[in-house]
């Protein structure tokens, strides 16, 4: 071998005995053995830094003695297992985040608060096959976790975006149809009330072409929140066209509904809405309607409020009206 300055970390020339040796502590994965009697003898550089444990304080020692804070049963079992099938084993961060409680030295902000760990068990037998050790591998699996969380964060964002409206926040057209069938189906399973509002804002074409279209986004922006402050948790509210919205009430008959739309329809009205400036008196018309036995698909209470809500258009605008049948040729 040619001169090193680095001659010092290297091992003396004592044969590859001693070479293994030399590897074994310096890895950097934790490497330590333990006997048939649990008694640690072996405990590397890398399980010496981060148990901040030096070799002689714990080799000779029970491993469960040393760190009582180690799943004993868990472990025990998962070590007495291995003595009898003589195979390895191993059990990634993602089943059990650690076997050691490690710091790691990550920032903080990863969300990861110690070193997770994969670990692998490998039984060391003697000629007759009996296994006399069992040897530990650990892996610093941190830097995959932080990952694997950034990620999951990431999509559970993606997600939760695709179902929103960009302009009001809202659930959007998507998102509320799965949901109202999710809900119909519910609801004629344990023969619950289902009822739906829709609404739309009343002359919305003379806010644009009046005050511009930033203004126009404003008042629908006011009005989405003005919906939202007047519903209950349980209420689901989605944007369902241009200047249209929906409400999903669960568990609500028509009387409630109605009684609901028409709060609304004066929580909007209530006061001007400053919009880019200007101050708007705004008003919206609103049709419901509830599930019945003869309700065939959730597409058809989307329908029938629809009626409803034409029905307040050609009423006048800012009322409510509640879908019957029949109600189509009313309006004729
Ligand atoms: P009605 O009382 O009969 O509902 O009349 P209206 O003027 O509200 O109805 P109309 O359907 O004629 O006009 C709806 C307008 O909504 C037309 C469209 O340009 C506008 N609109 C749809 N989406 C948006 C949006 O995201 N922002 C803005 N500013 N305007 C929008
Ligand atoms: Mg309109
Ligand atoms: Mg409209």
């Amino acid at each position: 071998m040619p001169d090193d300055p680095s001659q010092s970390q290297k091992p003396e020339n004592g044969g590859v005995a001693q070479l293994l040796n030399f590897i074994v502590d310096r890895a950097h994965v934790g490497i330590f053995v333990i006997n048939r009697e649990r008694e640690i003898v072996l405990w590397n550089q890398f399980m010496e830094i981060h148990s901040e444990r030096k070799a002689d304080t714990v080799v000779g020692h029970n491993l469960f003695e040393a760190f009582p804070e180690l799943p004993q049963k868990w472990l025990d079992r998962k070590i007495e297992n291995l003595m009898i099938l003589k195979n390895f084993s191993f059990t990634s961060w993602e089943q059990r985040p650690y076997l050691f409680k490690f710091a790691h030295n990550r920032p903080v902000t990863g969300g990861v608060d110690c070193m997770r760990q994969d670990c692998t068990l490998m039984p060391v037998k003697d000629e007759a096959g009996e296994v006399q050790f069992v040897c530990f591998t650990l892996f610093d699996a941190t830097d995959t976790s932080i990952y694997q969380l950034k990620l999951e964060e990431t999509t559970e964002k993606l997600r939760e975006m695709s179902n929103r409206d960009g302009l009001t926040q809202l659930f959007n057209r998507r998102y509320i149809e799965e949901t109202l069938s999710t809900e119909f189906d519910r609801a004629r399973r344990y023969g619950n009330n289902l009822s739906v509002i829709l609404t739309d804002i009343d002359f919305f074409k003379l806010v644009n072409d009046n005050h511009g279209h930033l203004a126009g986004d404003e008042v629908l922006r006011i009005v989405s929140q003005r919906l939202t402050d007047g519903l209950r948790g349980t209420d689901i509210l989605g944007r369902y066209g241009g200047e249209e919205f929906i409400i999903v009430l669960p568990e609500t008959d028509i009387k409630g509904a109605e009684i609901l739309a028409e709060r609304l329809r004066i929580a909007v009205n209530a006061e001007p809405i400053d919009a880019e400036g200007d101050s708007l008196t705004i008003a919206i018309s609103l049709g419901v309607t509830e599930i019945n036995e003869k309700t065939q698909a959730y597409a058809q209470l989307i329908a029938e409020a629809d009626l409803g809500l034409y029905k307040s258009k050609d009423s006048g605008r800012n009322c409510t009206t509640v879908y019957y049948p029949g109600l189509d040729q009313d309006s004729d």
